[in-house]
């Protein structure tokens, strides 16, 4: 979506992935397969663009300094290296003042123990660093849990974090440029399924003061970092009203995949202008909008019905061009726009139903000039 956008404005596109014919390799000018710790396969990567980008946050520090030896990286490697590893994360959260759950690290079964004492149940063990979707992460509800969800996942660095009886999820996808400009796209409220984004809504139901404070604490975690580039912050709303950082995110997200349909600049592009010393672009919201994600389950009985879902006239499929579907693996979503949010997600909810024929209803017949 990255390189559509890009193209769009004329820009050419390289990748590197360790993948061959991948999403961005189909819409790019040139594909270059090669581990991201082939760091001679970086350099030389690095010495044909302008400018380096990633939208896939675990490449290490070494790969990032080795494309920063030829071309400029935004947002650059120091910003992946803290949002990589929870732990790291968290202590910059606690630098700018930002609210997380109450957790513990945990390096040892005995770690595990105390911080549970501590913490109590429900609880979640996550490990610090490549999680994300719910992988590597297991909950704990019981005390004699422990030992088997230290072996779960891994024996490795990890955090035990209190679980949130939390209102809502939400976030706030925002942007810096290359001379401290800020934009964002307001708040979205994201629904999840088994630890999976399922549906994102814009503009989320939240009162203007939790808007206004979810903003700002986005803000001072972009100015924290010295963004350059889309950064994307994951919240808790809880009960009593506070607003609890849960994750970050250094690249366009999937909660921001709406802006695509439905706002003036979209994550995307902003992501290109913030990256080539553009302004940023308005982040107006034309119409409300609801995002359902079309996860690899679908593809169960066989492949999806594209023509049901496209009935909905005020739907728009995006699919990402991935080679074999997996249960859980992300393979494309949909858009609704509409005159309220319930009647957006009512109508994303009803078109992702129709592609697998379980829709209970005859969607409406669409405004079309013909
Ligand atoms: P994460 O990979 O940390 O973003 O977690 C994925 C999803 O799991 C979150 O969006 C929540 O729905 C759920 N989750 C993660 N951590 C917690 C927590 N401490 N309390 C409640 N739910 C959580």
């Amino acid at each position: 979506m990255f390189a559509i956008a890009a193209r769009r404005m004329g820009y050419r596109v390289h990748t590197l992935s360790p993948d061959y014919d991948t999403p961005t390799g189909q819409v790019a000018d040139r594909e270059i397969q090669a581990a991201y710790d082939d760091l001679d396969a970086v350099r030389d990567f690095a010495r044909g663009v302008d400018v380096v980008t990633f939208e896939f946050e675990n490449v290490s520090a070494d790969a990032t300094e080795a494309a920063a030896t030829h071309a400029p990286v935004r947002p650059a490697g120091s910003v992946l290296h803290t949002t990589q590893n929870r732990l790291r994360e968290k202590g910059f959260l606690a630098g700018v003042g930002a609210l997380v759950a109450p957790f513990a690290p945990v390096r040892s079964l005995a770690e595990m123990d105390a911080a549970l004492a501590a913490l109590g149940t429900p609880a979640v063990l996550k490990t610090a660093g490549w999680g994300y979707d719910g992988k590597g992460q297991v909950k704990i509800t019981d005390p004699r849990e422990t030992a088997a969800a230290w072996q779960e996942i891994g024996g490795q660095e990890a955090i035990l974090e209190a679980f949130v009886d939390f209102d809502r999820e939400v976030s706030v996808v925002a942007a810096r440029g290359l001379d401290g400009s800020f934009a964002h796209f307001g708040v979205i409220e994201n629904r999840h399924h088994r630890h999976i984004l399922d549906v994102s809504i814009a503009p989320a139901a939240v009162p203007p003061g939790v808007e206004r404070e979810a903003v700002a604490i986005a803000r001072g975690i972009l100015e924290g970092l010295d963004v350059v580039g889309v950064l994307c912050v994951e919240m808790f709303l809880t009960q009593d009203g506070r607003l609890l950082v849960n994750e970050l995110a250094p690249r366009p997200h999937n909660s921001g995949h709406l802006t695509f349909d439905a706002c003036v600049t979209s994550q995307f592009e902003q992501q290109l202008r913030a990256i080539c010393g553009l302004p940023l672009g308005s982040t107006e919201l034309l119409r409300p909008a609801a995002m359902a994600n079309l996860l690899g389950d679908l593809w169960t009985d066989g492949v999806p019905d594209w023509a049901a879902a496209c009935a909905f006239p005020d739907v728009k499929l995006h699919l990402y061009g991935k080679a074999t579907a997996r249960p859980g693996r992300k393979m494309g979503h949909l858009t609704a726009l509409a005159g309220t949010r319930e009647e957006a997600v009512e109508k994303v909810t009803a078109a992702r139903e129709a592609l697998t024929g379980s829709l209970s209803f005859t969607p409406p017949a669409p405004a079309i000039r013909r």
